[in-house]
C-alpha cells in the first residue's frame, strides 16, 4: 500500500557498502552449500513459498528442525515477482517498495548483498482529471484531508460490534465531496475493491499494524526482489518443491498427511503460508474450529493489475513533475515514477485496482497497453515518448495468491478476523502477510509472519507439552 507524499530519504552511508563489499568477498570464499533433496517426512510442512513460508522454513532450520515447502506455482515468490535482466530488474510485476522501518526485508536484502535506493521523491504530484491536471502542493499529502477526529467520532458513535463499509467511513472523513470521490479511488486502488465491500472496522486493525510513521514506498531494491527470493530458496536445507498444489490435509493418529495430485507428505507440524482466501480451496479434516473457519472466511481477494512501461528516460522530470499522480477518470488507478538510480531509462508503473482492474483483466493485453500508453501520455502530454518496454502483473482472481495487493476483510466479516489466525495455537498454524502481527499486507509482515509461526513450532517442540 502506497501513500502520495513521499518525504526526502536517507541515503546509506560508505561505512555500511564497505562493509557490505568486504562481507560479499569473504562469502564467495566460502564452501558452497549444498541443499539436500526434498523430504517427504519433516517435522514440519510449510504450505506455500511466498516470503513468509519461505521465511518460516528459514527460521526453523536455524532452529534445527527440518522444514520442507511446497508451492502450486511453478515458482517460488508468490506475489514477490520479478522479470529479472543481466544485473538489475526490467520490472517487478508484484511487490516493489519498502520503508527504512520495515526492518527484516532490509535485512535479508543486506544478507544477501542487494541493493536499494530511495525512490525518486522530488517534482509536482497532481490528480489528473476529465479537465486536465489539478497540481498539489509539495508538501500535501491525501492522508491530511481526512479528519481522523471525524472518523473516531464516526466509530464511536456505532457499538464495538457493530461494523459499516468503508465507503460510509470515507464519507464520514471529509466533508467536500470532491475528496471524497478522491479517497475512494484511492483505497480502490489500496485495497483491490470498492470501499462499499471492505470493513471499516476490519480496515482500522491492518493500520493500527502498520508500525512506522513513514510513508511505506521510501525504497525498491536495485538488484530485483526475485533474486532475494532465488537466493532465500537455495540456503534452504531441502529442496522446496514447486509445482506441488496441496488440496487435502488429514490429521490422523498424531500425523498430518497432506495431499497433492504428485504425492503424500506426513509431518508432526504444519504452517499454512496460504493467503486466506485460498486456504478455503484445500479440504481439511477434521474440520477446523468455526471461529477459525468464520475468520478465514471474512477474507476477501483484492484485485489489482501492475503495468510497468520503460522509457529511454525519465522525460517527466525535465518540466518538474514527479511521476506519480493520482487519476480520476479511471477509479482507483495510481501511477508512480518507478525509474532505478543504477539504470538510465526511466519507468512508470501504473497500479490500477478494483473494478478497473477486473474490467480490463477480461481484455486483451494489447488493450491494456494502449490503456497505460494513452493514460500517462494524458497526464504528460508535452513531451510524452513511446515507452520501450510493457510489463504487467495481473492479480485479479488469482487462483494462488487470491488477489493484490492482498486480502482484506470484507464488509460484513468478523473485523478481527487476522488477530485469531494469527493466535490459533494448535499444531497447525497460519502465516502470511494479511495475518502479520506488524505491517500486515507488506512484505515485511509477510516475513515477520514466518518467523513467528517458526518460532511457536519451536516453543512446542521445546516443551513437547502441546498435544494437537
Ligand atoms: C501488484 C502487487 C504489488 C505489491 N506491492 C507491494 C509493495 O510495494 N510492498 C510490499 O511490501 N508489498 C507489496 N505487495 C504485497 C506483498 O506482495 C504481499 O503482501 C506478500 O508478498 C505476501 O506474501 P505471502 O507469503 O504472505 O503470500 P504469497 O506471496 O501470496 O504466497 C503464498 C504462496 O502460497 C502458494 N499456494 C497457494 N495455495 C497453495 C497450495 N494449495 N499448495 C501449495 N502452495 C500454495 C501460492 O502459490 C503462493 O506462492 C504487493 C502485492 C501485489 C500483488
Amino acid at each position: 500500500m502506497k501513500e502520495l507524499n513521499r518525504s526526502t530519504f536517507l541515503k546509506y552511508s560508505a561505512l555500511p557498502l564497505l562493509g557490505l563489499a568486504l562481507q560479499k568477498c569473504l562469502s564467495l570464499q566460502s564452501k558452497p552449500f549444498l541443499q539436500k533433496e526434498a523430504n517427504f517426512s519433516p517435522t514440519v510442512l510449510v504450505i506455500g513459498g511466498g516470503i513468509s513460508g519461505i521465511c518460516a522454513a528459514m527460521k526453523l532450520q536455524e532452529y534445527g528442525i527440518s522444514a520442507q515447502i511446497v508451492e502450486a506455482q511453478s515458482y517460488f515468490g508468490g506475489r514477490m515477482k520479478s522479470v529479472l535482466n543481466d544485473n538489475s530488474v526490467s520490472a517487478e510485476l508484484g511487490a516493489q517498495l519498502f520503508n527504512q522501518d520495515m526492518k527484516e526485508i532490509i535485512n535479508l536484502l543486506e544478507r544477501n548483498y542487494l541493493e536499494y535506493s530511495s525512490v525518486y521523491g522530488d517534482g509536482n504530484t497532481f490528480s489528473l482529471n476529465a479537465t486536465g491536471k489539478e497540481v498539489w502542493d509539495e508538501d500535501s499529502n491525501i492522508y491530511d484531508w481526512i479528519d481522523e477526529e471525524k472518523f473516531l467520532t464516526k466509530l464511536d458513535s456505532k457499538d464495538i460490534d457493530q461494523d459499516f463499509s468503508l465507503s460510509e467511513a470515507i464519507d464520514a472523513m471529509t466533508d467536500e465531496k470532491e475528496k471524497r470521490v478522491l479517497l475512494k479511488n484511492m483505497f480502490r486502488e489500496l485495497m483491490g475493491k470498492n470501499p462499499e465491500l471492505v470493513s471499516t472496522r476490519g480496515t482500522y486493525e491492518l493500520y493500527k499494524r502498520f508500525n512506522s510513521e513513514r510513508d511505506a514506498d521510501e525504497l525498491h531494491c536495485e538488484n530485483g526482489l526475485g533474486r532475494l527470493i532465488e537466493s532465500l530458496i537455495q540456503k534452504l536445507e531441502y529442496a522446496p518443491i514447486h509445482s506441488y498444489p496441496i488440496t487435502r490435509i488429514l490429521w490422523k493418529n498424531g500425523k498430518f498427511i497432506s495431499t497433492s495430485k504428485k504425492g503424500v507428505i506426513e509431518s508432526n507440524y504444519l504452517i499454512l503460508a496460504v493467503p486466506p482466501p485460498i486456504i478455503q480451496k484445500i479440504s481439511i479434516e477434521p474440520k477446523l474450529p468455526q471461529a477459525i473457519q468464520k475468520a478465514i472466511s471474512s477474507f476477501d481477494t483484492g484485485d489489482m493489475i501492475k503495468i510497468t512501461l520503460v522509457f529511454k528516460e525519465p522525460f517527466w522530470r525535465k518540466k518538474g513533475w514527479n511521476g506519480s499522480f493520482v487519476s480520476n477518470v479511471y477509479k482507483g488507478v495510481t501511477v508512480i515514477d518507478s525509474s532505478l538510480k543504477n539504470q538510465k531509462q526511466g519507468k512508470l508503473v501504473l497500479f490500477i485496482g478494483a473494478e478497473t482492474a477486473l474490467n480490463l483483466s477480461k481484455k486483451k493485453q494489447e488493450h491494456r497497453q494502449e490503456f497505460a500508453y494513452n493514460l500517462t501520455k494524458q497526464a504528460f502530454s508535452e513531451n510524452w515518448q513511446m515507452p520501450l518496454e510493457y510489463y504487467e502483473g495481473i492479480w485479479v482472481k488469482h487462483p494462488w495468491c487470491g488477489g493484490g495487493y492482498n486480502s482484506f476483510v470484507k464488509y460484513g466479516g468478523t473485523p478481527n478476523a487476522a488477530e485469531v489466525l494469527r493466535n490459533y495455537n494448535s499444531n497447525l498454524l497460519f502465516a502470511g502477510s494479511e495475518i502479520s502481527a506488524e505491517f500486515p499486507g507488506y512484505m515485511e509482515g509477510g516475513i515477520r509472519s514466518g518467523y513467528s509461526a517458526a518460532k511457536k513450532i519451536h516453543s512446542k517442540i521445546k516443551s513437547q507439552k502441546v498435544k494437537p
